[in-house]
């Protein structure tokens, strides 16, 4: 199991992680955030690291889906570009 990286302040789109929050049913560990549209949730840090979650669900869109497709299309088996600045930019899939 990898050390927890700290997230709290960090923002992920329109996600500002407030503190940690415990383990989700995969015990993956689970940030505290506040949505730029006011709500809070609940997110494992592994999702908001690779920036496959960016809000509380509320712009989370059929456009965002296929955008992202079509960057893995185009870069194949890379990492998501619009992510490589994170420092653990991985391999999504
Ligand atoms: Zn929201």
């Amino acid at each position: 199991m990898p050390a927890t990286i700290d997230l709290a302040g960090q923002s992920f789109g329109w996600l500002t992680v407030v503190r940690r929050c415990g383990r989700n049913k995969h015990g993956a560990a689970t940030w505290l955030c506040v949505c730029g549209c006011g709500q809070s949730t609940e997110v494992a840090g592994t999702l908001l690291r690779r920036g496959l979650t960016t809000s509380c669900g509320c712009r989370r869109t059929r456009a965002w889906f296929e955008n992202q497709r079509r960057v893995r299309n185009r870069y194949g088996a890379s990492r998501v570009s619009a992510r490589d600045d994170y420092e653990d930019a991985e391999v999504v899939f």
